[in-house]
């Protein structure tokens, strides 16, 4: 069932992503999942006076990942304007072929309430340009954390992405919910500690740290994963699975600007990633994008396009941490310190 609210969600969001007459929008899903997403787009889109398809494919038991090869799909969906993603073909080298045609991509996974709650606006894309323009001029980023944590990036080789949650920019990338920047550091160009505390979140477990693990990096590599609780434990188990060395690699780092995200979401939604929330999981887009909150990461590097595809990916935001660009400060602990990137009041 489609209803009205979900169809005016969608309509404002194809708006801010340029969607009009003379936009081909492709809506793609697998299996059950998402059908009203689906719908609500090819609704909404109509409604603008755009074209707009809807391609299903087989389920694949909801991991990320390609299309196996169906290149008459990716073809079709090099043709469009802008693919609305409800399967998540993030970190999949069709998502690479299809944004290096032009088409510009929106992921959407986020239940219907997360999508209307953190709806997108053009504030946001402005203070997540500036940090973006930062980012891209700084050469070093250094974070500490009230724990310990003291830990700096070499910046010069991978691009800096932003997600602001729309798109209308031809061959850009982006995450409905989302606010914040992020880069990589140079191979082999961090170096130093970081010490997860308290309140931190572990995306992968959708859990809160309760006791402080402490990872000793060394050019860029995870070397040390120190702690006596359930938490350093876990992290330890978990990447050892993989029997993968590239798995300890340091990932993304960047900043929180969405002032509409909170920190403490993950406490109330974190089973609803249970085949039970019919087809809405929640991603956690609230834990990545919360205002201020440093992301730390762990695993690829393929988002800024670099080689390393191990599928071991640990998203770990970070709260009252501390951020500097070339030693100019840009988060005071958990705050953001720039009038181009502040919410009023916040
Ligand atoms: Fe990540």
């Amino acid at each position: 069932m489609v209803d009205a609210d979900l169809v005016a969600t969608f309509k404002a969001e194809l708006e801010l992503c340029g969607v009009r007459p003379g936009v081909l929008v492709a809506a793609l899903s697998e299996g059950q999942v998402r059908q009203d997403y689906a719908q609500a787009t090819m609704i909404a889109a109509r409604e603008l006076g755009a074209e707009v398809f809807h391609v299903n494919l087989p389920g694949r038991d909801g991991k990320f990942g390609g299309m196996a090869g169906n290149r008459p799909v990716v073809e079709m969906l090099k043709k469009s304007d802008l693919v609305m993603d409800f399967m998540g073909l993030l970190f999949s080298h069709e998502q690479n072929e299809i944004l290096a045609s032009g088409t510009r991509m929106l992921m959407v996974l986020e239940p219907p309430h997360v999508l209307k709650a953190l709806a997108p606006s053009k504030d946001l894309r402005r203070r997540v340009e500036y940090a973006g323009e930062l980012l891209t001029k700084a050469r070093t980023l250094r974070f500490t954390s009230p724990h310990g944590t003291d830990i700096t990036y070499t910046l010069s080789q991978y691009p800096v992405l932003t997600e602001y949650g729309y798109t209308d920019t031809p061959g850009r990338w982006d995450h409905w919910g989302c606010g914040f920047v992020l880069t990589s550091g140079d191979d082999d160009g961090v170096d130093g500690k970081v010490v997860l505390a308290p309140g931190d979140i572990s995306m992968v477990f959708q859990t809160y740290f309760t006791a402080p693990v402490t990872l000793t990096v060394e050019k860029g590599y995870v070397t040390d994963i120190a702690g006596d609780g359930v938490d350093a434990n876990l992290m330890r188990g978990y990447i050892e699975s993989f029997n993968d060395e590239r798995a300890y690699a340091v990932s993304h780092i960047g900043w929180g600007l969405n002032e509409k995200a909170t920190w403490h979401n993950l406490a109330t939604t974190r089973n609803a990633r249970s085949p039970a929330m019919n087809g809405h999981p929640e991603l956690g887009v609230n834990a990545l994008g919360f205002y201020g909150n440093v992301l730390f990461s762990l695993g690829p590097n393929t988002e800024v396009g670099g080689a390393n595809d191990t599928p071991c990916h640990i998203d770990l935001p970070m709260r009252n941490c501390s951020l500097w660009l070339d030693g100019q400060p840009v988060v005071e602990a958990g705050r953001i310190v720039m009038d181009e990137m502040r919410v009023p009041g916040r």
